[in-house]
């Protein structure tokens, strides 16, 4: 697997891959990767014949009083996983290779960044969609492949995407889960023992607005108010519980089988999202 820290490192390399007619497929990463992360790389083989992951936490997406310092980091495990998994390169970047001095420019997808995470997190979205528009040109791959756990970064970069008109096929992948229901996140790494006991209580309400969906009900606040209990049961204080449209994401006054419950919630100090689809596919692992 081949080691990049420098943009001319990807385009001699990128180069390299198109004069051979191969199909190219990037997958952006923040690193300290688990298993959601890999099941991205072991994606992006299925659809490409050589896969690129880029392990870059990008300053541009923390809030002041975020925890860009803290964010946990692994450069050589990382590597040791992303070639374990089949990746053909790992771009690892310093901010200054992304972002030269007097930096002035940034995307910003207006609608679908309000909202949600992007009215907790001021200027994350800005922050996402810069970088991501920064790597698609900089390796233009054929695919680009990221997870429904972000599920509002994936819809901002799906609309970046073909709003720039970038060539690039965006790909979303789904969650992939602890054996007890937990979203896999380079942040659960933060939560101490007894926190990561109650952790699963997001995605236990989400499973309770599934069940009560399946049931009939269509009321957006009972819906809601389900996923609500377990939080409160388990002490998680929330950041928000929404019902969007899943492809709009646009408030639902009704709930139907393509409506998305989507909830960020804090567990001590830690911040965890997790999403469903209420008349989505059930998912195991
Ligand atoms: P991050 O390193 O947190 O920026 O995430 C990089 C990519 O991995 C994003 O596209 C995430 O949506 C995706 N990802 C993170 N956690 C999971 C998970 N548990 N399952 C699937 N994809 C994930």
């Amino acid at each position: 697997m081949i080691r990049l820290a420098t943009v001319p490192e990807v385009r001699t390399l990128v180069a390299e891959w198109r004069r051979a007619s191969l199909r190219v497929a990037l997958v952006p990463t923040m690193g300290a990767l688990h298993g959601g992360h890999l099941s991205l790389v072991r994606e992006a083989k299925r659809r490409a014949s050589r896969v690129a992951v880029s392990i870059f936490v990008n300053p541009l997406q923390f809030g002041p009083n975020e925890d860009l310092a803290r964010y946990p980091r692994d450069l050589e495990g990382d590597v040791a996983k992303c070639s374990a998994a089949g990746a053909d390169a790992v771009f690892h970047p310093e901010p200054a290779e992304l972002y030269p001095p007097g930096f002035d420019t940034s995307v910003e997808v207006a609608r679908l960044a309000k909202g949600l995470c992007g009215e907790r997190r001021p200027g994350h979205f800005r922050g996402v969609a810069t970088v991501v528009t920064k790597l698609l040109v900089l390796f233009s791959p054929d695919v680009a492949v990221f997870g429904r756990k972000d599920y509002q970064q994936l819809k901002i970069v799906e609309r970046l995407a073909l709003d720039l008109g970038l060539p690039t096929e965006i790909v979303g992948a789904p969650i992939v889960r602890e054996p007890d229901g937990l979203a896999m996140s380079s942040r659960n790494a933060y939560l101490s023992p007894e926190e990561r006991r109650g952790a699963p209580c997001l995605r236990e309400g989400l499973l309770a607005a599934r069940r009560l969906f399946a049931a009939g009900e269509r009321d957006v606040e009972k819906l809601r108010e389900a996923i609500l209990i377990p939080l409160a049961a388990n002490g998680a204080r929330m950041d928000y519980v929404e019902l969007r449209d899943r492809d709009t994401l646009l408030p639902e006054r009704t709930a139907r089988a393509t409506t998305i419950a989507l909830v960020a919630a804090f567990i001590g100090r830690t911040r965890l999202i997790d999403n469903e689809i209420l008349g989505g596919e059930m998912r195991v692992g």
